[in-house]
């Protein structure tokens, strides 16, 4: 079976001469885009048909809650480290609009990588410019007794659509109990914002006690709360914290992050397969969400390729189930 892809190609390309690399690049796709097996014109249009994939099922709209962009450097990534070398590049509109023509998505939520302000005001203004960019997670300072200012300046910015602190990060792991970060969550309330969740498993205790804090802020929990995924141990404590962080209504969550968290070398859906089944058991389609993690998910998969194991995980459900994961809840929560 074979899918495929169709882009505008320049005039050009007609001409005879081309090797299927050049096309590639006239067309603007990286060199290492899927294999070609063939190239056929029709007017104007250069239909590239692929192998070795399956085809993407038809989903009426697919929004993937979750991504980062980033101009890389060394001193602003520091999480980068050497064992991550494919995230020490540029990831920027040009790469997301190539992932999104590769997998078919219709529109992205852009979220923080770094906590400085600086950084969602840049995110709001590719936001701006790029009409996949349905709405951006920033970072502001929370914990900062002033952070209401700051959430009143950025009230005119309507691609605001959430919050993110890197809790999973904190020394402390109570931080998400903070006396000041909580002021500052609190804050959230009444300005259409989401406050993502942001934590290792171990750190799920404290977050059942911070979510309760909150029962009017609408929250997302990122990366079904990181377990540690291995081929021949479930995590069993995550389970049972993870069902019951799950019982707050408030709480919707991300089917997003998770390769990244196995710590084999390899992995199939099978080895993702019982984290799935969980989170969906929980959470329910109502209040699940389809994300990438993309670029960092490259450190295990290509976006196309977590796309497709999430939608033969998905294949059981129904077609209503389905809009849900896949567009309808991130579109919801965030208000996209
Ligand atoms: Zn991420």
């Amino acid at each position: 079976m074979s899918s495929s892809l169709t882009v505008v190609a320049p005039a050009d390309c007609r001409r005879s001469g081309h090797t299927l690399a050049s096309l590639k690049l006239k067309c603007g796709l990286q060199p290492h885009t899927l294999p070609l097996i063939s190239v056929r014109y029709t007017t104007g249009v250069l239909l590239l048909l692929h192998r070795k994939h399956q085809p993407l099922p038809t989903i009426a709209m697919l929004i993937d809650s979750h991504h980062h962009l980033w101009k890389y450097s060394r001193d602003q990534y520091g999480w980068i480290d050497d064992q991550m070398a494919v995230l020490k590049q540029d990831f920027l509109v040009p790469e997301l609009q190539q992932v999104a023509a590769d997998g078919g998505i219709d529109g992205f939520v852009a979220v923080q990588a770094q906590q400085t302000l600086e950084e969602t005001h840049t995110l709001l203004k590719m936001a701006a410019g790029e009409p996949l960019i349905r709405g951006v997670v920033g970072w502001l300072p929370l914990a900062d007794p002033k952070v209401g200012d700051t959430l009143d300046r950025l009230a005119s910015a309507p691609l605001l659509k959430g919050v993110r602190h890197v809790v999973q990060d904190e020394p402390d792991d109570q931080f998400i109990l903070g006396k000041d970060f909580n002021h500052g969550v609190a804050q959230l309330e009444g300005r259409n914002l989401v406050y993502d969740v942001l934590i290792f498993a171990r750190q799920l205790p404290a977050s059942i006690e911070f979510v309760d804090s909150h029962p009017t802020i609408p929250m997302v929990l990122d990366h079904i709360a990181k377990p540690t995924i291995q081929v021949d141990q479930f995590d069993q404590a995550w389970e049972q914290h993870f069902r019951e962080i799950a019982k707050r209504e408030n709480l919707t969550c991300k089917f997003s992050g998770v390769v990244t968290e196995v710590r084999d070398e390899q992995w199939t859906i099978d080895t993702v397969r019982p984290y799935w089944e969980v989170a969906l058991d929980a959470f329910t389609p109502k209040r699940l969400m389809f994300g990438s993690d993309w670029p960092v998910c490259l450190l295990k998969s290509p976006h196309r390729g977590w796309l497709q194991t999430v939608q033969q995980l998905a294949a059981e459900l129904s077609a209503d189930e389905k809009a849900d994961l896949f567009a309808n809840t991130a579109a919801r929560v965030y208000n996209l």
